[in-house]
């Protein structure tokens, strides 16, 4: 049966648009319902950063970091409007603790019980060497040792500090890349639906009838196939909207940005890894910040 799209998605975050991007230059005809504005939710309240998954190297995930060591020389290169390299300092301490229940924990544990969760600096330097190597690096700089009793990255750590390591990731203005996704796709011939919520979707005749809410009121379209990219209100659309008895929940996690005065003076970011429930600390300067 003839439909008005190929594919359609629910949400217009980072998700909703890279997919109908991709879609569309795959030759799909995409719809996509965003019911607030592009890029509203979570996609504009990240951490803005793009990067290989550094802790994911913990889990043993190699081909996981490979890819996206890859994609973000791919991304830096495709929207260095928008995308900068950002440096990261990680002071080591021999009696920072790390996360306990990883791969790497429990063999470190098992060949080394006497670490009781530490990590040997040469095991730390290793995991940067592979996180440099894996992706077959070319912009962005390697990471180097730094002299934290000399250099002025080490100025405002506490003295116990001597040795940091600093290696490469990068930020992106994230709400701008929603945006830039979602006019790419629409340039494509997509069409990008904004303050249009999507009231129910249902399978008909093989078919997805799909009913909106928009600023002319309520439509019905149709689509072979449909896509819930709704972030936060994944569980909501499931249920509330397809109406499909899902037996998996969702669990939703929140993570908090802390604003303070100015605490250092480069444009360099602290990463600080503790055992306390996987906390790590982030601290950083935005370059747009006076
Ligand atoms: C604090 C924090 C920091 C993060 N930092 C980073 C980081 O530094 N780097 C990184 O890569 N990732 C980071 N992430 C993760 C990243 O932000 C998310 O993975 C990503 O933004 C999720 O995008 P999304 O499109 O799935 O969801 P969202 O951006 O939330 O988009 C979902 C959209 O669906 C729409 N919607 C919902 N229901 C309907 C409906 N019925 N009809 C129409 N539209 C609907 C909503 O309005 C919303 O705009 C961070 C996440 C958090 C919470």
């Amino acid at each position: 049966m003839a439909t008005d799209f190929d594919l359609f998605i629910i949400g217009g975050g980072i998700n909703g648009v890279g997919i109908a991007r991709d879609a569309q230059g795959r030759g799909l005809q995409v719809g996509l319902a965003e019911m607030s504005d592009l890029g509203a939710a979570t996609s504009s309240a990240s951490t803005k950063l793009f990067h290989g998954g550094l802790r994911y190297l913990e889990f043993f995930e190699f081909g996981l970091v490979r890819k996206a060591l890859v994609e973000r020389e791919v991304l830096l290169r495709a929207m260095p409007h928008i995308s900068w390299p950002m440096r990261f300092v990680l002071p080591y301490h021999k009696d920072m603790r790390f996360e306990g229940d990883t791969p790497t924990s429990k063999l470190l544990t098992f060949f080394m019980p006497w670490m009781k969760g530490r990590r040997p600096a040469w095991l730390v330097r290793f995991g940067l060497f592979l996180y440099d190597t894996l992706g077959g690096r070319q912009i962005l700089p390697g990471t180097r040792t730094v002299d934290l009793t000399t250099d002025p990255v080490g100025r405002p750590l506490k003295g116990k500090f001597t040795r940091a390591y600093e290696y490469s990731d990068c930020w992106v203005e994230d709400s701008r890349l929603v945006v830039l996704n979602a006019r790419d796709a629409a340039d494509r011939g997509a069409q990008i639906m904004t303050r249009t919520k999507v009231i129910e979707a249902r399978r008909v005749e093989g078919v997805w009838e799909i009913t909106l809410e928009g600023p002319d009121g309520p439509k019905t379209v149709t689509a072979a196939g449909l896509v819930n990219a709704g972030g936060p209100w994944v569980e909501d659309i499931i249920r509330g909207k397809i109406h499909v008895n899902a037996t998996e929940g969702v669990r939703l996690v929140r993570g908090s940005h802390i604003v303070t005065k100015r605490l250092f003076d480069h444009d360099k970011a602290y990463f600080f890894k503790a055992k306390m429930a996987a906390l790590s600390l982030l601290f950083h300067m935005r370059r747009t910040l006076p």
